[in-house]
């Protein structure tokens, strides 16, 4: 009897082991890494085995992205096409090529609502640096003057040129897209059951999430002006960026009077209207994150996003 008692004990504690290894080998483990590159604090959360090297992957993949893409850096192929006189042509990479061919589409879908010529106003505007001043009418007027998406031409062999040496491009809006959609082709490289990439408020998810029964993500929308992370509303996704472009991502006061970063290309001045932010569910994160900034400048427009297939959010 006694020793029926000791088998009976021994296969309850072998039984209770089982069960632990098995909930363990089912259970992943969550990965998260955060750096700041393009100006604004990227992170991944994957899960499954290879997390820390597609983590290391994407990171390089941004950066790589960034550093041929932004105005800010002198040596970028955007810095290039920006110091050229008109008419001489810059060759540039597929990557760079097939961003500024994609967004010049919307400039053209838009009406001019996104143009990715107002480098030269958001040099006046500067709401990256430290001297918040509203710019006079005067240097508004001559940079509307360089201002004009037609005064960029793409010809055959990746080869860009300007009409007009004075235009500039800024990818400010689009660039932050594209490396979303680099980041999950690298990220789906590696052996992982799913993962989020969160690019400064460009989010995309990939596979499935371990954390929830139907094995969708949970993507929250930014309610404006208020603590980071407190949500308006939420979708639920799988294999889908949600972008949001909003006037509380970047902007300055000035006697009690907001100035953001989103510009009526038109005017030259911050696009103001009775909504805070734009957010664009789409299958392309470069699409989505061109088109938050226009639908934002134009308002709402079901035709550009019936012709792009995406939903839109208003908050
Ligand atoms: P997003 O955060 O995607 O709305 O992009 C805003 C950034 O795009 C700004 O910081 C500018 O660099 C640039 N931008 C501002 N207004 C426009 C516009 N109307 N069309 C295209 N790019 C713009
Ligand atoms: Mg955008």
């Amino acid at each position: 009897m006694k020793k029926l008692k000791k088998i009976l004990i021994l296969l309850m504690i072998l039984c209770l082991i089982l069960g632990m290894w098995l909930a363990n080998r089912n259970r992943l483990e969550e990965y998260t890494k955060t750096e700041f590159i393009m100006d604004t604090t990227c992170s991944v959360t994957f899960y499954g085995e290879e997390s820390a090297l597609a983590g290391k992957a994407v990171f390089d993949e941004v950066k790589r992205i960034d550093a041929l893409m932004n105005m800010y850096n002198e040596n970028s192929e955007v810095s290039l096409i920006n110091k050229a006189k008109s008419g001489e042509k810059i060759k540039v990479s597929d990557d760079t090529y097939y961003v500024i061919k994609t967004a010049l589409e919307i400039c053209e879908d838009s009406g001019g609502a996104f143009d990715i010529t107002v480098a030269p106003l958001m040099e006046l505007w500067d709401f990256n640096g430290d001297d918040e001043k509203i710019p006079t009418q005067e240097s508004i007027d001559k940079a509307l003057k360089n201002v004009g998406y037609k005064n960029i031409v793409l010809e055959s062999g990746n080869m860009i040129y300007k009409l007009k040496s004075e235009t500039e491009i800024d990818l400010g809006a689009a660039a932050k897209g594209y490396a979303g959609d680099k980041a999950i082709e690298i990220a789906k490289k590696y052996k992982l059951k799913g993962g989020i990439i969160d690019l400064g408020g460009n989010i995309l998810c990939f596979g499935e999430n371990p954390n929830s029964e139907n094995g969708k993500w949970t993507v929250g929308i930014q309610t404006p002006f208020a603590p980071t992370g407190t949500y308006e509303k939420t979708v639920e996704i799988s294999d889908k960026a949600v972008v949001t472009s909003g006037t509380y991502q970047r902007y300055f006061e000035k006697s009690g009077k907001i100035y953001h970063h989103i510009l009526n290309p038109e005017t030259g001045y911050p696009q103001m209207k009775e909504y805070n932010s734009v957010t664009v569910v789409s299958d392309s994160s470069l699409k989505a994150d061109c088109l938050t900034t226009a639908i934002f400048v134009m308002g709402e427009n079901k035709d550009i996003a019936r012709k792009y297939n995406v939903e839109v959010y208003f908050e």
